[in-house]
């Protein structure tokens, strides 16, 4: 079933569980995907980056996740917008079937941060579409290494204005996680979390969520966290899947290591939902 965040995540606040985002731009990452989320019998977000719309061609990570929706039609799944940093991309998304989208305004002062999201979520409002704000950086690791401050922490006070402003759905918050392989001494600011968690009622997004301790992802999530985004583990299982696959086996035929590559994915989806909400 194609659905939006809200009806996957209504209930994960007050559950004080979390759903998990992973990032896709290929056919058997997306499989691999689904074929994970199904076997633990868990509602997922498929993530698409604007890279990776510019990858694949739009309609065809729409169809990809629209033919799994009814394949796997037992399993609530949504099509997100992973930083969408325009409303033109985002309104493009809309339209092409996505359903749901994340503005990422985020490198903006704050006043223009609150237009351009609540542009977007004024655009979505009334199609069923559910939007993602953010507040604060999720740092980027090449720019970390020009600029160490480059981080930035909301307040609980902004992250409640922020969203009675714009009427977002859910929030992605600065707390102190990178996007890609981790930091020397990349670690979620709890204190952060806390503040904003206290001020705000709305579903909480980490991004970064690869390769942080375990402990931390399930402590972030008991604090209000309800979705984590998840991409560079899974690269790192294709990826790793692959290497090995050209390194041990004469083979000319894509189908046996993408074959392979596809079950390093199922295979790390299940690990990384049973890390986030425990074995259940
Ligand atoms: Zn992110």
């Amino acid at each position: 079933m194609l659905t939006n965040l809200n009806k996957i995540l209504s209930d994960a606040r007050k559950g004080g569980y979390a759903i998990a985002q992973f990032n896709f731009s290929d056919l058997e990452v997306a499989q691999g995907i689904a074929e994970g989320a199904s076997e633990m019998g868990s509602s997922v977000i498929f993530g698409a980056s604007e890279k990776a719309i510019e990858y694949a061609g739009i309609e065809n990570l729409v169809d990809i996740v629209k033919n799994l929706s009814e394949q796997f039609s037992q399993i609530p799944m949504a099509l997100h917008l992973d930083h969408g940093k325009t409303f033109e991309i985002c309104q493009k998304a809309i339209e092409a079937g996505f359903t749901s989208v994340m503005v990422d305004g985020s490198k903006h002062p704050f006043e223009e941060n609150i237009k351009l999201t609540r542009k977007v979520v004024e655009f979505a409002k009334g199609k069923d579409i559910s939007v993602e704000g953010e507040l604060g950086m999720v740092a980027d690791l090449k720019k970390l290494e020009i600029d160490k401050d480059a981080i930035v922490f909301p307040t609980g006070e902004q992250a409640r204005e922020f969203i009675e402003k714009t009427g977002v759905d859910a929030l992605a918050v600065g707390l102190g996680t990178a996007h890609g392989l981790p930091l020397p001494d990349e670690r979620i600011h709890f204190a952060v979390l806390k503040e904003v968690a206290d001020a705000v009622s709305a579903p909480l997004v980490l991004h970064g969520g690869s390769n942080l301790p375990t402990f931390d992802v399930k402590k972030a999530v008991k604090m209000g966290v309800c979705k984590v985004n998840v991409d560079t583990e899974l690269r790192q299982a294709f990826t790793g899947a692959i290497r090995k696959d050209l390194k041990d086996k004469a083979t000319l035929d894509p189908r046996e290591y993408l074959g392979d590559a596809r079950e390093a994915i199922k295979q790390a989806v299940i690990r990384k939902i049973k890390e986030i909400n425990g074995e259940h």
